[in-house]
């Protein structure tokens, strides 16, 4: 039986980088990272993997400014790393860009009703996780092809049942199961966070972008065209309105005809153009939270216990905060496994 301090499910980004920030802090610390599949293969290796420098509230407007910066010191002196700078203009109210976006984007009028802002960049995503896993290695162990089917909340450790059969134990847990919400181990206990899954697709665009093409975000219709340089196409990205999908059987499915119509019907409406280039993309889906907020929380069941996720289709861009609050609420004492934490995020 291995035992950990902490154990994180779920190698997506968000996973990925909580690992990543709990050895920062505490460098000796036994950190397990588990995912039933590859690392980077959830929703991860479907993102379009955007940052908008923006938020609609407080809260996630200082998550998107502090992920900027650490994305940003991430990359220093690094060209490996996936992480590509693109030029953004957003179509938009003067009044709602500048509510929305932060002040280290300054919005300026380009032409009437469109507005160049600085700080976007785009990321391969899973090939951001797999190289940061690549450096966790040694310092963490990753577990890959170790489903958790079981959490047991022992008095003194809490106990992992595994797929392969065999068992973990640690003293706290991360979960950060992306879409996976209602995961048979862990479906009771995340019911009282109300997340939901929604469906996501993006279609590609058959148009090489040219090397100065920027992002066109339309803010009234969450929507974006953005020219994937380092993939030579461009990537039309709506917002699907599919409730209560079911990861593992999307998975497998790919663009159906409805999501294909559907997705040509609002690109049609905001840039025609692109549309008589569209005939593939990526579906998938993201775990989404009442309040449009990540989830950064412990348990009610045991404080032991962390949830981070449901970031609303902003898990890219969000994750280097909401892993910085994972790992806040992990190093929190707390009294006894049945006390209450002293600090939450909501
Ligand atoms: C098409 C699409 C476009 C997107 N575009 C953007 C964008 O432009 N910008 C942005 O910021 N975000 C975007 N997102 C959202 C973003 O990709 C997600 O919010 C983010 O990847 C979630 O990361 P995660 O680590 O929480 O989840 P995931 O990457 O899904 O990782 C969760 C992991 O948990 C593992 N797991 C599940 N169940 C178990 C179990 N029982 N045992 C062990 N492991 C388990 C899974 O195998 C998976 O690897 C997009 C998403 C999609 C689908």
């Amino acid at each position: 039986m291995t035992e950990v301090d902490i154990a994180v499910v779920g190698g997506g980004i968000i996973g990925c980088l909580t690992a990543r920030e709990l050895l920062a802090r505490r460098p000796g610390r036994r950190v397990a990272v588990l995912d039933r599949d590859s690392v980077g293969s959830g929703a991860s290796r479907r993102s379009a993997g955007l940052h908008f420098p923006r938020g609609a509230t407080g809260r996630v407007r200082g998550m998107a400014a502090y992920s900027q910066q650490y994305y940003a010191e991430l990359t220093s002196g690094r060209p490996e790393l996936p992480i590509h700078q693109v030029g953004m203009d957003v179509v938009g109210a003067e009044q709602a860009v500048r509510q929305s976006y932060l002040a280290s984007a300054r919005p300026t009028k380009a032409t009437p009703g469109v507005w160049q802002v600085e700080g976007g960049q785009y990321a391969d995503v899973a090939g951001l996780t797999g190289r940061l896993f690549t450096e966790l290695r040694g310092a963490a162990v990753v577990h890959e092809g170790t489903g958790v089917d079981a959490i047991d909340l022992g008095a003194d450790r809490i106990t992992l049942g595994l797929s392969s059969g065999g068992e973990l134990t640690t003293g706290q847990l991360v979960l950060a199961p992306g879409p996976w919400i209602a995961a048979p181990a862990w479906r009771e206990l995340l019911a009282p966070l109300e997340v939901r899954v929604k469906k996501v697709v993006a279609l590609h665009v058959d148009l090489v972008p040219g090397p100065t093409d920027r992002v066109i975000v339309f803010q009234a219709e969450d929507a974006f065209l953005l020219p994937l340089h380092d993939r030579g196409h461009w990537l039309f990205s709506y917002t699907c309105q599919e409730w209560g999908v079911d990861p593992d059987a999307l998975g497998g499915e790919g663009l159906s005809d409805q999501d294909l119509g559907d997705a040509l019907a609002v690109l049609r409406t905001l840039a025609p153009e692109y549309a008589a280039h569209c005939g593939s993309g990526r579906v998938f889906c993201d775990a989404y939270s009442g309040t449009g907020e990540p989830i950064v929380r412990p348990l009610p069941a045991d404080p032991r216990v962390v949830f981070a996720g449901a970031a609303n289709g902003s898990g890219y861009r969000l994750a280097p905060a909401i892993a910085a609050q994972a790992a806040d609420l992990i190093d929190i004492p707390f009294p006894t496994a049945a006390g209450s934490p002293t600090r939450s995020h909501a």
